[in-house]
């Protein structure tokens, strides 16, 4: 068995930094030691390799509960495989993605549950697991939603917008809900109101206002929040859990923080885009804020500090990607002339780390904060704890040695996502990966990629471990 050292770094976990020397045997993380100890000295003469963190952060791997790889969408696909987007989630830190197999009408929860197995098993770089979204809801996936828990699949998507594809009507939505309710099972949410949205879509087309900002005009924060709230109400009249996904507007933030006082069952997300990017970016001239286009908007730059507050006082629990790629040649370009057909989706599994580590250079979050949104909570909140998400004994060896003080310029030029631009290019970012540790071995190291296709596991998770 090969065993490593990690050796001088400050490990990082939610109750904070502490010094320590940490000893890998094989796949598994199996001591703590404090630096310089006789145990360290011993551990470090008999291993394999010892990694200098001196300096550095030594922080359990990323999870990004968010992504979409390979997914289909207006008849194209995003850009990312599982094996480019699992390689690039791996540059960037992130050593667990939570990907989301897309129930097509009119075919069960466990053929598709097969066919992103087909997709994933095998290509993946890190480990991964799955959410299931359920967009036909009827007496067969709803009993099925209880294979797919025995199966590892225990979250359960749904959507209040994007009328005639994924959408669920309020009956839908409280169905599956009592379900979620009597299984422990959680129903993430993506909530917009897009009956409301189709029409404000329509009415923009018809006064031929056809450019990329219309996206996000057409999608106003208030009908996310209407969502958002109705969400809450069928959750709490059904009594299940309720995961609101990349939510982006303070209106909405507001209503989960008002039944999270309740005490009810709800947990929200925001994404890096939101806490970045701004509708300025999709107003930028000419067709460019195609690229910027993802579904809710990007809002007005004053919702921004609305969010990185919700993150500090825990509103806000959890920061993924929903990284969904389309390249902006070709797939972003269907919808030159109408905003409506320019496909969904921004790239950003390779940035998630970094971006949150320049909030913690801004003061915006403390380092606690960052491990624990990006790794801790993730893992407890989708049945990951403590296999991952925090570096202890027993837990799998995903570990990030992390230098705070490297400076680095996101730009497509040098990303690693299979996909032609960067929603951050030319942004500085202070701090940078330099080891990632994948169950043990070696995936980045010293700015060269040392991975296997087909090292990933699949993940069998858990029911929250955030429910009471
Ligand atoms: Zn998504």
């Amino acid at each position: 068995m090969t065993r490593l050292v990690i050796s001088g770094g400050s490990v990082l976990s939610p109750s904070g930094a502490a010094e320590a020397d940490v000893l890998v045997d094989g796949e598994r993380i199996s001591a703590l030691a404090a630096p310089g100890s006789e145990a360290a000295a011993a551990w470090a003469a008999g291993a394999d390799r010892v990694f200098d963190a001196s300096g550095r952060y030594v922080l359990p791997g990323g999870i990004d509960v968010h992504t979409h790889m390979e997914m289909p969408f207006g008849g194209t696909f995003s850009a990312d495989t599982f094996e480019t987007g699992t390689r690039a989630a791996a540059w960037g830190g992130t050593t667990t993605i939570i990907d989301f197999a897309v129930q097509a009408k009119g075919t069960t929860l466990l053929a598709t549950l097969d066919k992103w197995h087909s997709k994933a098993d095998g290509n993946c770089v890190v480990d991964y697991g799955f959410h299931m979204i359920v967009s036909d809801v009827n007496d067969t996936s709803l009993k099925e939603m209880e294979s797919c828990i025995d199966a590892g699949v225990n979250s359960f998507k749904m959507f209040m917008a994007y009328p005639g594809v994924f959408y669920a009507t309020d009956g839908e939505i409280l169905r599956a809900m009592a379900k979620a309710a009597e299984t422990g099972a959680v129903i993430m949410m993506h909530a917009e109101n897009g009956i409301a949205i189709d029409q404000l879509v329509a009415r923009a087309l018809a006064e031929g206002k056809t450019d990329p900002v219309q996206h996000g005009l057409t999608r106003p924060p208030e009908l996310e929040a209407e969502a958002t709230h109705r969400a809450i109400v069928l959750a709490q009249v059904t009594g299940s859990p309720l995961y609101v996904v990349h939510l982006s507007a303070e209106q909405a933030l507001a209503e989960v923080a008002a039944a999270r006082d309740t005490g009810q069952n709800v947990f929200a997300e925001t994404c890096p885009q939101y806490l970045y990017l701004s509708l300025d970016d999709l107003a930028r001239p000419g067709f460019e804020g195609a690229k910027y286009v993802a579904s809710p908007p990007l809002r007005p730059r004053e919702h921004q500090g609305s969010l990185w507050r919700g993150l500090r006082t825990n509103d806000l629990s959890v920061v993924s990607t929903d990284h969904c790629p389309f390249c902006f040649k070709d797939q972003k370009e269907l919808g030159r002339g109408d905003f409506s057909k320019i496909p969904n989706g921004m790239p950003g599994v390779e940035h998630r780390m970094d971006l949150l580590h320049q909030g913690v250079a801004a003061g915006e979050l403390s380092l606690a904060r960052w491990v624990e949104v990006a790794s801790t909570t993730p893992a407890r909140m989708f049945g990951l704890y403590p296999r991952k998400g925090i570096i202890a004994p027993g837990a799998d060896a995903d570990i990030v040695i992390y230098d705070p003080r490297a400076t680095q310029t996101l730009s497509a030029a040098t990303h690693h996502m299979n996909v032609d631009y960067s929603a951050y290019e030319g942004l500085p970012i202070t701090g940078q990966v330099q080891t990632v540790l994948s169950r043990g071995q070696v995936v980045i190291d010293g700015g060269e990629y040392h991975g296997r296709t087909g090292h990933g596991q699949y993940l069998v998770r858990g029911l929250s471990q955030y429910l009471r």
